[in-house]
């Protein structure tokens, strides 16, 4: 890859995870990069995160085998390249009997999201039965598990690490710089670019519109809010809220456990907090799921980001694509959705559409 695209300047808006992948991958590429960043890196969404490296399992029940696959390539991406900040982890799904629906879907999804993975697996998943589970502490409907792995990161010192691959590719970077105008023509703020690339996560399609662009895409802001509770656990558990239309995962986080998430459709990205409906939620799907039953006073922190998911037919937004989408105007392409585990892809097709343009 490196050196395919000598000289052509870029200018990146955004440096959440997407911008600073999009703009490492291109760095690499022999491209000179800019990053404006309205905030500091990595700051909005991408710290916001359940910090799963995850191609996510539960996105088989609306059928985007494609979605996962992609996600899973990602997933041996970043655990194959930043060993110091990931790790694989065991979830476990629990089940009620063998003789039922839920037993037969969560066999089958595990088999299919192993299978995806193929060659990048990260290992095959057991049987937990009630006679030979010891240690966790789940209530008693809750005894029999299947298990699978998943990748985990660090975000903080992943984040660490990337911000420092940046400064060694020589990325010019200016935070707390926010970008008001730019157009298709290569132009943002008094700079000229040769391509644009709209980074911004949720607040991409505002920034087209404030910028006469018309977006291709319709969003959903949908809000996901975590609790960190003062309690460790081993594993990772993904189990039914007790809404039951949506999955809660319970990982380790240090020697804490993250709780989360919520999803809430909300106006706007700004400023996302819990309410305290979502954190009565969360703590209620832990108690109806675990032993040791938690209080507003095991809640240590909690944090709250915003998915800028695109919107689809189905009303239900539980089951919108995961996937990302790029939008191209002459000298401008912007980014729609996506996830943290997917930003290598993202990176990738951009890196792409700039070497296509260079040979036509
Ligand atoms: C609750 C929740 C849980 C999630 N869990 C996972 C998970 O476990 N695994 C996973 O893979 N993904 C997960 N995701 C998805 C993941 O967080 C996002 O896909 C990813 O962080 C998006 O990164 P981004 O760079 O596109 O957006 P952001 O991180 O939001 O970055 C966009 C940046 O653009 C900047 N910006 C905005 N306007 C301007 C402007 N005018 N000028 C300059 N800069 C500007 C913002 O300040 C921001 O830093 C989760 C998302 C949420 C909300």
């Amino acid at each position: 890859m490196a050196g395919t695209l000598l000289n052509k300047k870029i200018g990146i808006i955004g440096g959440g995870v997407t911008g600073v992948i999009t703009a490492i991958f291109l760095a690499k590429s022999g491209c000179s990069v800019t990053i404006f960043e309205k905030k500091e890196l990595l700051s909005e969404t991408s710290s916001r995160t359940t910090k799963l490296l995850h191609g996510g399992i539960r996105y088989l029940e609306s059928f985007q085998i494609k979605e996962v696959k992609n996600g899973l390539n990602d997933r041996y991406w970043w655990l194959k390249n930043f060993p110091n900040n990931t790790k694989k982890i065991e979830i476990l799904i629990p089940f009620k009997s063998f003789f039922s629906t839920q037993f037969l879907k969560y066999f089958i999804g595990i088999k299919l999201y192993q299978l995806l993975s193929f060659k990048k697996s990260l290992g095959k998943g057991r049987l937990i039965s009630k006679t030979t589970k010891s240690n966790i502490f789940t209530n008693t409907n809750y005894e029999n598990f299947l298990t699978f792995f998943d990748g985990a990161m660090d975000d903080k010192s992943l984040s660490k690490k990337l911000k420092d691959e940046l400064k060694m590719l020589e990325v010019d970077i200016y935070e707390n710089y926010e970008i008001c105008n730019f157009n298709v023509a290569g132009q943002i703020d008094k700079f000229n670019f040769d391509q644009i690339v709209l980074a911004a996560g949720p607040w991409t399609k505002i920034l087209l519109e404030k910028n006469n662009i018309e977006s291709d895409k319709e969003i959903d802001f949908i809000k996901g809010s975590h609790l960190v509770i003062n309690k460790s656990i081993e594993t990772g558990f993904m189990f039914d809220g007790i809404c039951k239309t949506r999955y809660i995962f319970a990982l380790p986080y240090g020697k804490k456990t993250l709780l989360g998430t919520t999803e809430k459709r909300v106006d706007n990205p700004e400023n996302p907090k819990i309410e305290s409906e979502e954190k009565d939620y969360l703590i209620n799907s832990y108690n109806s799921f675990f032993n040791d039953r938690i209080t507003q006073e095991d809640v240590i922190s909690s944090f709250s980001g915003v998915r800028p998911l695109i919107k689809s037919l189905d009303k239900d937004f539980h089951r919108s694509t995961r996937d990302f989408y790029l939008q191209k105007n002459k000298k401008l392409i912007a980014i729609f959705g996506g996830k943290w585990t997917t930003a290598p892809s993202t990176a990738k097709k951009i890196v792409t559409i700039i070497e296509n343009e260079e040979v036509s």
